[in-house]
């Protein structure tokens, strides 16, 4: 079996948010589809262990922000590779609070969708939340972040929580293209440094051998220094 045969199954960049009591969080999820036109409603699916689960369980209510296609990494490595648990994911980001009192992330997002759940089934690591549509608007008409653009343009991983992560062992053990130059690993989140592409987001151009890299260079995805990276086979 090819587990990257999954990586076939089309997904958008989605920011769910929740709240518990008077405290808000957020996470990257690529599962979110429409389940019924009437009612609206929608499915998520998020990992039991993650911090948004326990607040969506207690408010019973999410809301999710569609990605545009120049979603930057740093904001998809806030909400998709960092804990509510650890930092305060809403400090510096454009929100506004929605009809169901939850954040809704405007950088990036094209769209917005706010749900209350009616109901959920536990899968193994994750719950898929059933949400009723109570308000949903379209903000611009940018074009779309998919999961597959993420991957293949922004050189995005799944991060261990994701319903699409592939243990990394089972990845290297498929066929790669020769390169010449070396890459290297963040071992923090799994974001790999190709010198061949280099780090727009951060100024470096291609070509830019990672040994090249400034000292204070980071992780564009998690903020993890240059001694966290190892070289990628
Ligand atoms: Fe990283």
């Amino acid at each position: 079996m090819n587990p990257r045969t999954l990586h076939k199954i089309t997904y958008g960049m989605y920011i769910i948010c929740s709240k518990k009591d008077d405290s808000y969080n957020g996470q990257i999820a690529n599962a979110v589809i429409q389940v019924t036109a009437e009612p609206r409603t929608i499915a998520i699916a998020v990992n039991r262990d993650n911090l948004t689960h326990e607040y969506i369980l207690q408010s019973g209510v999410f809301t999710v922000s569609v990605m545009d296609i120049d979603c930057d990494m740093k904001l998809i490595g806030k909400f998709g590779f960092k804990s509510g648990r650890n930092i305060d994911k809403f400090e510096g980001i454009d929100y506004k609070i929605g009809q169901t009192g939850v954040p809704i992330v405007l950088n990036h997002a094209l769209a917005f969708i706010e749900a209350k759940v009616i109901d959920k089934i536990d899968i193994h690591t994750h719950t898929i939340f059933f949400g009723e549509v109570v308000d949903a608007e379209i903000l611009n008409e940018d074009d779309v972040m998919t999961y597959s653009y993420y991957h293949l343009v922004k050189g995005g991983k799944s991060p261990k929580n994701a319903p699409t992560y592939i243990a990394e062992q089972t990845l290297k053990e498929q066929p790669r293209k020769e390169v010449n130059l070396k890459k290297y690993e963040c071992n923090v989140c799994g974001y790999i440094y190709d010198p061949a592409v280099g780090d727009e987001e951060s100024g470096i151009p291609a070509g830019t051998l990672f040994e090249d890299l400034p000292d204070d260079w980071v992780c564009p995805v998690c903020g993890a220094g240059k001694e966290e990276f190892s070289l990628f086979h």
